[in-house]
């Protein structure tokens, strides 16, 4: 046999350095041995639009969904120092997850080989369930989506891990039977080595390298991309400089005159979209005196409805939104729409917004996903934008507002709850802003603790009930949900916060319930959720 991928002459000659997972030695051989099995020749030393663009010293086989990569260059007289290398890529793969979980490595030993005919030599070989590369992706809706994320991704490993990505399309796989746009992309890293953690410069090189990739996205297409991205990017806490640098460096990417256009549209896409998307702590227009405070409206239209004429009534002047204004509820879009009109309102990104623009967690519980189905299928790309434009916090002089807890990185996926108040507490008076609004629990409830430390005290407010804001120490304040309560009040809850007296009022309001209840029937969504609505559970 013509060796262009060495193979084995036993399954002795394999050597599986840790878990071996599906694949013992035993299978290795038949697959690397098979008469099916297939040499990749030709997606090695080429670079075609369509494929990868491997070195030529590259080695690909495929067998039945696996590929088996290793490297001419890296093969080596000894074993020790062949498995010294591909231990260090175990280890990496142990501590990051960059590579598919079925990725494993492993030595094989060949008689002869290209450094002396005469030895055996020991290569380290990778085998990878088969993916489809990003490279692959002709389709630009899928594609600026999916790099996108290769993009949040690689910079999240940068960031949190310390580990750098070479950010081409060809070296980030995903699951060949992956449904576009539905789950949370599982994208992996194809490439083995890694680098130094990315700078902005990087990032910036590499998105403006697609730019004439596909020649035929147009400006708006770019400018929706950018804005995407924004939105994607904004959990992982670029700071407002951060994303000036960033734009900077994208403008000074040298390109071709007739790609500018592209490129200033995506300048722009990634610029603040709109006024509501205000982290700045500047107020939009007017100083607000009262303000209505709203968490998790669960596309409940019934109950935004009764809140928003409620708190008119009690003339607000202003909102601050809190976040999960979809998933679970029948009317995602009307709500969206009806807070959209609403004046002087501000508001933050909860976890469900996020997953109706981004794809669903992994392990998110049933009916949620079943209702965020349903959500992705009926936004717009105007109420898809308005998601999009919430931070995942806004700070004021003396306030932040988060839809999960202010010490969660991503801000909207932590709740706050017993066993970390005191973290979060401290973690207020640590810095400026001593005040938090948040949500996610979808129960009123205040928690504080005085300046200097000490004990903590929780006040669960009933209707009406009136909370002092002037006392020094930091404070966490959850007006309730407006759309699925669950402290057994079925009635929708806010809260008014009163700037001028620093004082903040919860509030309930009853809605009929009976016809969201029919609403969530009418769109097909689980009996569990309309069942909720009534228990306040
Ligand atoms: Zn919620």
């Amino acid at each position: 046999m013509d060796t262009w991928f060495p193979r084995p002459d036993s399954p002795d000659d394999l050597h599986t350095l840790g878990p071996s997972g599906e694949l013992g030695p035993g299978e290795l051989f038949d697959h690397l041995t098979s008469p099916a099995a297939i040499e990749w020749r030709d997606k090695v030393g080429v670079s075609s639009p369509a494929d990868g663009s491997a070195k030529s010293s590259t080695r690909l086989l495929s067998s039945r969904r696996w590929v088996f990569k290793t490297d001419t260059s890296q093969a080596s007289l000894d074993m020790v120092s062949a498995r010294a290398g591909l231990l260090e890529l175990v280890a990496l793969a142990n501590r990051v997850e960059l590579w598919h979980p079925d990725k494993r490595w492993f030595l094989l030993r060949t008689r002869s080989g290209p450094l002396d005919p005469a030895r055996e030599h020991w290569w380290p070989v990778s085998v990878c369930p088969q993916l489809r590369s990003l490279r692959e992706l002709r389709d630009w809706a899928t594609f600026s989506e999916r790099w996108a994320q290769v993009i949040g991704f690689a910079l999240e490993r940068s960031v949190a891990d310390r580990v750098g990505l070479d950010l081409g399309p060809a070296n980030f796989g995903l699951s060949l039977d992956q449904q576009a746009g539905v789950t949370d992309v599982e994208c992996w890293y194809l490439d083995d080595e890694t680098y130094a953690p990315l700078e902005l410069e990087d990032v910036a090189q590499a998105i403006i390298a697609r730019v004439p990739e596909w020649p035929d996205v147009d400006a708006s297409g770019w400018c929706t991309f950018g804005s995407y991205l924004r939105g994607l990017l904004e959990p992982l806490q670029l700071q407002p400089r951060r994303w000036l640098e960033l734009r900077e460096r994208i403008a000074d990417v040298p390109l071709a005159p007739r790609w500018h256009p592209q490129r200033g549209a995506l300048l722009q896409g990634l610029g603040r979209p709109r006024a509501i998307a205000n982290s700045s702590g500047v107020w939009p227009r007017r100083s607000p005196q009262r303000t209505a405070v709203v968490a998790d409206i669960h596309a409940n239209l019934d109950a935004l409805e009764a809140v928003i004429d409620d708190a008119e009534r009690e003339r607000i002047d202003s909102w601050l939104l809190l976040g999960d204004v979809v998933g679970y509820g029948p009317d995602p879009s009307a709500c969206i729409r009806l807070l959209d009109e609403l004046p002087e309102l501000i508001g933050v990104r909860g976890n469900h917004d996020h997953m109706a623009c981004f794809g669903l967690e992994r392990g998110i519980n049933e009916l949620a996903r079943a209702s965020l189905l349903h959500t992705r299928a009926r936004l717009d790309a105007r109420e898809r934008d308005f998601l999009l434009a919430l931070p995942v916090e806004l700070r004021g002089p003396d306030w932040l507002a988060v839809h999960g807890a202010p010490i969660d990185p991503r801000r909207f996926r932590a709740y706050v709850y017993e066993l970390n108040h005191r973290a979060n507490l401290e973690h207020l008076l640590a810095g400026s802003r001593p005040h938090c609004f948040h949500g996610h629990t979808h129960v009123p409830r205040v928690v504080r603790m005085g300046r200097s430390g000490g004990g903590i005290e929780i006040i669960d407010p009933a209707a009406g009930v009136v909370v002092d804001m002037g006392r020094p120490g930091a404070m966490l304040i959850n007006p309730g949900s407006v759309g699925q309560p669950r402290d057994g009040d079925p009635r929708a809850g806010y809260a008014i916060w009163d700037r001028v007296e620093r004082s903040v009022q919860f509030r309930r309001v009853a809605y009929d319930v009976a016809h969201t209840r029919a609403r969530l029937r009418d769109e097909g969504l689980p009996e569990t959720l309309a069942a909720r609505l009534a228990l306040g559970r």
